[in-house]
C-alpha cells in the first residue's frame, strides 16, 4: 500500500490534466459545500476513506453473482469486501440476511417488488404512505415504475396530529388486504410504531417492509428504533444519514434471503459496483464506532433545536416537533411559500429545499413548506447553540426577503458558520 495505490486510486492531478473542465466542475462543487450551510436532509459528507474506496479501481471488474459464487473470475479481492460490507451490515442492525448490491434506493425497493409481487396480477397490493405526506416516489407514485406497475393504496396522515394513525392503516388494510405494508417515509418527522405496523400486518398476513432511507443512520447510532426486529425485509440509501456512497443495501429475514438475491440480480440489475460496495463497506465500520452514536443522537438534538428556533421565529412546525433528523415547517403563518423561501434561503447560503406539508393547499412545485435537515452540519461537528443561530438567519431572511441588507447580514453570518465548522478541511 502506499504512494503507488494513492495514485491510482484517485489522481486529482492527472484529472486536472486530461480533462480541465470536469475537473473544474468538480472542484467548484466541492467549494460550494464548504461555502453553503447544508439543511437537505437527505444529504451528507462522506468521508475522505469512503471516497477514496469509490475512487478506486475496483471500478473496473466484473462481478456479477455474489461473493463465492460469480460469473467472472478473478473476484476473490472483491469477494473479501463485499463480504465484509455484508457481514457489518448484519451485525450492525441485528439482520439474518444483507444484500448490498442495490446501486440506488429506487434500484432496492424495486428488487424488494420484484421478490414479492406480480405487476400482472393488480389483486397484489401494497399499503404506503401517500407521496404528499411523506411517502417517496417508490412508494406507489402514478410518475414511478412503482406506481405505473403495482396496485398501491394509499395511507395518509391524520390531519390533526399531522402523524400515523394507525388505527387508519389497520382499516385500510382490513379493508383491502394487501400482499405487503410499507412504511418508512422520505419527509416525516417523528417515530414509527414498527410494532403496531407489524401487528397489522401479522393480522391480515400481509408482508412488512420498511423503507428506512432516511433513518438509517440514526438506527445505527442507537438514536432511533431499529425495524429491522419487526420487520421482513427492510431497504435503505447508504449516502443519507448513514453518511456513505451513493447507494443501497436490502436486510432480510433469512427465509427471503434467495427471492431478495435474485430479484436483485439478475431480476433488476446486472454487474455490481464494486467499488461502491468496498465503501458501503468503509461506511458501515464507520458506523460501528462510538463517535458515530454521538453523531447521531447529535443529528436528533439539532433537529429538535433547529425546528425549535424555528417555531420560536414564527414558523410552525408540522407535528409540533421531531424525534429525526428533519422538521418539517409550514410557512403559510408568514405568507410565503416553499419555493420562494428555497430561493431566498439559497441566496443567503443556505440550501434546504421546498416541501408539501399534509393537506398542502398549493401544488407541490409550490408548496406551503420546507424540510430542514441536521445530518450535514451535525457531521460538521455544529449542535444547539449553532442551530439557534440558523434558525435566527432563516426566520430573519424570510420575514423580511425583499430587505437586501439582512440579507447582506445573513451571508456573513452563515460564512462565519462555514468557517468555524468546516467541509473537508484542509
Ligand atoms: C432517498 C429515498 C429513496 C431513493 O433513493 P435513491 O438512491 O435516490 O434512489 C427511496 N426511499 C426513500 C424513503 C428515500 O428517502
Amino acid at each position: 500500500m502506499g504512494g503507488a495505490v494513492r495514485d491510482y486510486a484517485a489522481d486529482w492531478d492527472a484529472l486536472s490534466r486530461s480533462d480541465p473542465e470536469v475537473a473544474r466542475a468538480i472542484a467548484d462543487e466541492l467549494n460550494r459545500e464548504r461555502s453553503t450551510l447544508r439543511l437537505i436532509a437527505s444529504e451528507n459528507y462522506a468521508s475522505p476513506a469512503v471516497l477514496a474506496a469509490q475512487a478506486s479501481t475496483m471500478n473496473n471488474k466484473y462481478a456479477e453473482g455474489y461473493p463465492g459464487r460469480r460469473y467472472y473470475g478473478g473476484c476473490e479481492f472483491v469477494d473479501v469486501t463485499e463480504t465484509l460490507a455484508v457481514e457489518r451490515a448484519k451485525e450492525l442492525f441485528g439482520a439474518e440476511h444483507a444484500n448490498v448490491q442495490p446501486h440506488a434506493g429506487a434500484q432496492a425497493n424495486m428488487a424488494v417488488y420484484g421478490a414479492f409481487l406480480d405487476p400482472k396480477d393488480p389483486s397484489q397490493k401494497v399499503l404506503g404512505l401517500v407521496l404528499p405526506h411523506g411517502g417517496h416516489l417508490t412508494h406507489g407514485s402514478p410518475v414511478n415504475f412503482s406506481g405505473k406497475w403495482f396496485s398501491f393504496i394509499g395511507y395518509e396522515v391524520d390531519k390533526d396530529s399531522e402523524t400515523i394513525d394507525m388505527d387508519r392503516v389497520r382499516d385500510l388494510a382490513l379493508q383491502h388486504r394487501p400482499r405487503m405494508i410499507l412504511a418508512g417515509f422520505t419527509a416525516y418527522p417523528r417515530v414509527i410504531d414498527f410494532e403496531a405496523f407489524r401487528r397489522v400486518a401479522d393480522e391480515v398476513e400481509a408482508l412488512f417492509m420498511v423503507d428506512a432511507s432516511h433513518f438509517i443512520g440514526l438506527v445505527a447510532g442507537g438514536a432511533y428504533p431499529n425495524p429491522v426486529p419487526h420487520a421482513d425485509v427492510v431497504t435503505f440509501t447508504t449516502h443519507k444519514t448513514l453518511r456513505g456512497p451513493r447507494g443501497a443495501v436490502i436486510l432480510s429475514r433469512s427465509e427471503y434471503a434467495k427471492a431478495i438475491d435474485k430479484a436483485v440480480f439478475p431480476m433488476m440489475q446486472g454487474g455490481p459496483l464494486e467499488h461502491v460496495i468496498a465503501a458501503k463497506a468503509v461506511c458501515l465500520h464507520e458506523a460501528m464506532q462510538p463517535e458515530f452514536a454521538e453523531y447521531a443522537w447529535r443529528v436528533v438534538r439539532t433537529a429538535r433545536a433547529l425546528a425549535g428556533g424555528l417555531a420560536g421565529a414564527g414558523l410552525r412546525v408540522v407535528s409540533g416537533g421531531t424525534d429525526s433528523h428533519l422538521a418539517l415547517v409550514d410557512l403559510q403563518p408568514i405568507g410565503m411559500t416553499g419555493a420562494e423561501a428555497e430561493a431566498t434561503c439559497e441566496e443567503v447560503g443556505v440550501a434546504l429545499n421546498k416541501n408539501a406539508i399534509p393537506f398542502d393547499p398549493l401544488p407541490p412545485a409550490t408548496a406551503s413548506g420546507i424540510r430542514v435537515g441536521t445530518p450535514g452540519p451535525a457531521t460538521l461537528g455544529m449542535d444547539e447553540p449553532e442551530m439557534a443561530e440558523i434558525a435566527g438567519i432563516i426566520g430573519d431572511v424570510l420575514r423580511r426577503p425583499e430587505d437586501g441588507a439582512v440579507k447582506e447580514d445573513a451571508r456573513g453570518r452563515v460564512r462565519s458558520l462555514m468557517d468555524r465548522f468546516p467541509a473537508y478541511p484542509g
